[in-house]
């Protein structure tokens, strides 16, 4: 009878991984944690590693003196958007390769690598030449011949999840650039779309134990687009953090207010301080460190 039964669940087990159409990103096909690595700085293993930086590139005063204090702070990388992905056409859409230039200057003067988005295949190669970790937009999560082009390239990959995108659609999304031959992805929950408007996004923190059970790859969550309200910026870090995520990206701007993109959910550098600070006895109490 027992044996029965476990023939039974075997079956089904079987059933589920034909069912499954993604390979190269399941923990079935590699039982180890995938560690990414960015110019030193290693995601996925044992200490959680913090990202921050503006929005957007704006100016040079901006992105330098950001990031000199998030370094201070604790940051490991750097981020800052050149190429913006903006919902209206009329809003700052970025500096585009000037950004690049200053996002490169911050990183000679701090030695913070440097993640910033890719929006369109035809700008990889231009991208790659500076930013140490690309980041593929909530907005371009299938844009597959994108996912495609960040998949011949040899540098690592932060995929965002799009904001009406299931987990399975993301690690499918993965799989298109791991089947290019590029393991080093990063899997980033960012919030989705529900029928709550108080918050920007409802952050699905589920996803993460989820996602780090199906797949071998590290876990990102980015509380500022999920929330779009500073004042949850450091609860729901806590929480992403005691649900294992691997890394934390987090909007910084000196000025908020005169941010030219996402004010309402940037934190001041010293905001971003007392996150660093609120996050270490959460790590070590899951055996992680910072
Ligand atoms: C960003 O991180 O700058 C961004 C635009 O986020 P998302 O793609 O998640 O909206
Ligand atoms: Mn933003």
């Amino acid at each position: 009878m027992e044996t029965n039964n476990l023939e039974k669940m075997s079956e089904i087990e079987q059933m589920i991984k034909k069912t499954q159409e993604f390979k190269l990103v399941s923990r079935e096909f590699q039982k180890h944690d995938t560690i990414v690595k960015i110019n030193g700085v290693e995601i996925g293993g044992k200490s959680i590693i913090v990202i921050a930086g503006p929005c957007s590139v704006e100016n040079e005063k901006q992105v330098l003196e950001t990031a000199k204090s998030v370094k201070k702070s604790g940051a490991k990388l750097l981020r800052g958007g050149a190429f913006k992905p903006r919902t209206s056409v009329y809003s700052f859409q970025g500096l585009g390769e000037d950004g690049l230039k200053l996002l490169l200057k911050a990183k000679e003067e701090t030695e913070l690598p440097i993640v910033t988005e890719v929006m369109s295949s035809d700008k990889v190669k231009l991208v790659a030449k500076y930013a140490d970790l690309l980041q593929i937009g909530a907005r371009n999560m299938q844009n597959y011949p994108l996912l495609q082009e960040v998949g011949k390239i040899g540098k690592p990959v932060l995929l965002k999840r799009g904001f009406n995108s299931t987990v399975k659609e993301l690690l499918l999304s993965a799989e298109y650039i791991m089947e290019q031959g590029n393991s080093q992805v990063i899997l980033c929950e960012r919030g989705i779309r529900t029928f709550e408007t108080m918050t920007r996004n409802t952050l699905d923190l589920s996803a993460v134990p989820l996602l780090k059970q199906l797949s071998h790859l590290p876990v990102l969550v980015d509380p500022s687009h999920a929330t779009g309200r500073k004042e949850l910026i450091m609860p729901m870090t806590r929480a992403a953090v005691a649900a294992g995520a691997d890394a934390l990206m987090i909007e910084v701007h000196p000025n908020p207010e005169r941010a030219l993109s996402d004010g309402k959910q940037s934190l001041r550098p010293n905001e971003f301080d007392q996150i660093m600070k609120s996050i270490k006895p959460i790590a070590k109490i899951i055996g992680r460190d910072l």
